[in-house]
């Protein structure tokens, strides 16, 4: 008996998409499950994160209409990380292993065989890496890269150009379960849980229809919150500015004690001015980085749910596992 993988798929206003995409998970699935790569329990878990579209009745009709799909519904949007957790800690119950992808099929799915190779050879995480950049525009290039150096810098494991298209077994789902943090971010996280891991190459394409869910606001968001939430070195780099500061400031101290003894004060308005607003800037830059972690604090301590689950689809009365 092979074991069974579910493939998650986080759904936002993606309407145009959906059908598209259903079929050709579907022949992959069918294919892999004749194959005997995979248990004919294998499914397709669409999450619908709060679509204002037709996307739910979307989902809906294609569970109706076809087994291997299932679906949940989330109470909002919740944005695409809590999405894809609930996906898989959803999926976790009924899988010996998932894979998330996007719903647009940017990631390539012709490497799903080789995922649930790896898999099978002992890896439980397997990590989907972009060969290349060719689909992104020149913007997106620069951010992405500069992005994973700065994480690099800042201590944060991560992979290098992995998004989010991977496969995780059930112990690794088990694993991140226990991860209780409401700031997700999956990516950085994954790899903090440890076990084998392999990494497999494949070619993004564009979305074929719809649009980009992440524009540049919500990017720039994602990326300071991957930061601080798995890393404290900002507010190290503001101790040590602060600590050079001091320094240069005794160095001043004595200067102009030794400049005034002497006789020869000055009139000095450059260096006023100029330390005054200096001085201020860092100030305020270091308050609202140390006010960035307080706010993640302030929203660790509350513990708040980090998705509900409206609408379930499942097939009890199939006796599916
Ligand atoms: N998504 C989601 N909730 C959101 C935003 C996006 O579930 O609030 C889903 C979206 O439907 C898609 C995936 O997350 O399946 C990635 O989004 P998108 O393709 O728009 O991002 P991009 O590939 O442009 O980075
Ligand atoms: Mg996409």
């Amino acid at each position: 008996m092979k074991d069974i993988l579910y493939l998650v798929i986080p759904c936002y206003n993606e309407e145009e998409v959906l059908q598209e995409t259903a079929g050709r998970l579907l022949e992959k699935i069918n294919n892999m499950i004749e194959r005997q790569l995979i248990s004919c329990k294998s499914k397709i878990l669409f999450v619908n994160d709060g679509s204002k579209d037709k996307t739910w009745s979307i989902i809906q009709d294609l569970h109706e209409r076809n087994n291997t799909i299932s679906g949940i519904n989330l109470s909002r949007n919740r944005g695409h990380q809590n999405a894809l957790l609930a996906g898989l800690m959803t999926a976790k119950e009924y899988s010996d292993m998932t894979i998330s992808l996007d719903a647009d099929l940017q990631d390539d799915i012709n490497v799903i065989g080789k995922f649930v190779e790896q898999y099978y050879n002992g890896s439980d995480i397997v990590y989907g890496v972009r060969s290349s950049r060719e689909t992104d525009t020149f913007f997106k290039k620069v951010t992405a890269l500069t992005f994973y150096k700065l994480m690099r810098t800042l201590g944060v494991d991560m992979v290098y150009n992995h998004a989010d298209y991977r496969l995780m077994s059930k112990r690794a789902l088990e694993g991140l379960s226990e991860y209780k943090e409401v700031n997700l971010f999956l990516r950085g996280m994954v790899p903090l849980i440890g076990y084998k891991y392999s990494i497999v190459e494949y070619e993004r394409h564009e979305r074929f229809a719809g649009e980009s869910k992440y524009p540049l606001k919500k990017m720039v968001a994602f990326a300071l919150d991957g930061i601080t939430s798995l890393s404290i070195k900002p507010i190290r780099i503001i101790a040590g500015i602060g600590f050079a500061i001091f320094i240069i400031g005794g160095a001043a101290l004595l200067y102009s004690l030794i400049v005034n003894f002497m006789g020869r004060t000055v009139t000095g308005w450059t260096s006023l001015t100029l330390s005054i607003w200096m001085l201020g800037g860092i100030q305020l830059l270091s308050l609202g980085v140390i006010g960035e972690y307080i706010g993640k604090i302030y929203n660790e301590t509350k513990r708040r749910p980090r998705f509900i689950i409206s609408d379930k689809l499942t097939d009890t009365d199939k006796n599916d596992k």
